[in-house]
């Protein structure tokens, strides 16, 4: 579902991604661990153009993301082939992002009527369902700083869902939370993956990467250092960046 081959990045002089292959199976969950800095939410960002990468190359369900090739050379896609794909990957962010002047389903309605032309009434009723699933079906009409900040982001994840995504990225989807609401977004985010989603999640929560993930990958330095299943990345490092690591969130 995702092929990330041979992607570079750097901002000025700064090099953030140095070489990052990783490949993400369809219904798979990858887990990216890694310290402040590491380049965690630039590779997230690249996955759907919201970065530019120098040097490699990203496929999504195997379509090039941000380019044409033609013969040799790469040719950048226009902004609006750019949001076309867009609109297959669902993004979650720390912060929610939610449209402060929308009410909670205007919030979930907005991108499915306006990006794919789901008709009002359809957009609605699927938001509906969404908020249902993710526990939030009275909070229809409710304006988003009325909510929890854990209220907030599983709106964010309903709001996510209602493109129907090829794949779901989540870059610290808790981060933001007071401790006693991490529980509620890990909740709606494991019972996502349940269903059969396609998902990288970076996050800093080792117990949910242990239940939840089918590869976690440690980053650092702009480099994958490890990956694996969470019973060898987790329970037995090889790499002593790894471990370091691990010492200091565990
Ligand atoms: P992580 O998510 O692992 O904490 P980031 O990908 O956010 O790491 O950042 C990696 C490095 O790239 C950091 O040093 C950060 O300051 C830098 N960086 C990220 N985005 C930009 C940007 N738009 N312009 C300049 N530097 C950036
Ligand atoms: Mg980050």
């Amino acid at each position: 579902m995702v092929e990330i081959s041979g992607v570079h990045k750097s901002f000025g002089k700064q090099e953030v991604l140095r070489g990052i292959d990783l490949t993400v199976r369809a219904g798979e969950v990858t887990v990216v661990l890694g310290p402040s800095g590491s380049g965690k939410s630039t590779l997230l960002r690249t996955i759907n153009h919201l970065e530019k990468v120098d040097r490699g190359t990203v496929h999504v369900d195997g379509e090039l993301i941000g380019y044409r090739r033609r013969g040799d050379t790469l040719h950048e896609l226009r902004e609006r082939e750019v949001l076309r794909q867009r609109t297959a990957i669902g993004f979650v962010f720390q912060n929610f992002h939610l449209f402060p002047h929308l009410t909670v389903e205007e919030n979930i309605v907005e991108a499915p009527v306006a990006a794919l032309g789901v008709p009002v009434r359809q957009a609605r009723e699927r938001a509906k369902r969404l908020l249902e699933r993710v526990g939030l079906g009275e909070k229809a009409g409710a304006y988003p700083r009325t909510l929890s900040g854990g209220q907030q982001q599983r709106v964010a994840i309903a709001r996510a869902l209602a493109i129907e995504p090829r794949l779901l990225l989540f870059d610290e989807p808790t981060s933001a939370l007071d401790p006693e609401l991490v529980g509620e977004v890990l909740d709606v985010i494991r019972d996502v993956a349940s269903q059969g989603a396609t998902m990288i999640v970076v996050t800093h929560e080792i117990g949910f990467a242990r239940e939840v993930a089918d590869t976690v990958v440690f980053m650092d330095e702009g480099r994958i250092v490890e990956q694996g299943t969470p019973g060898d990345v987790l329970g037995r490092p090889r790499e002593e960046r790894t471990k370091g690591f691990l010492s200091k969130v565990l």
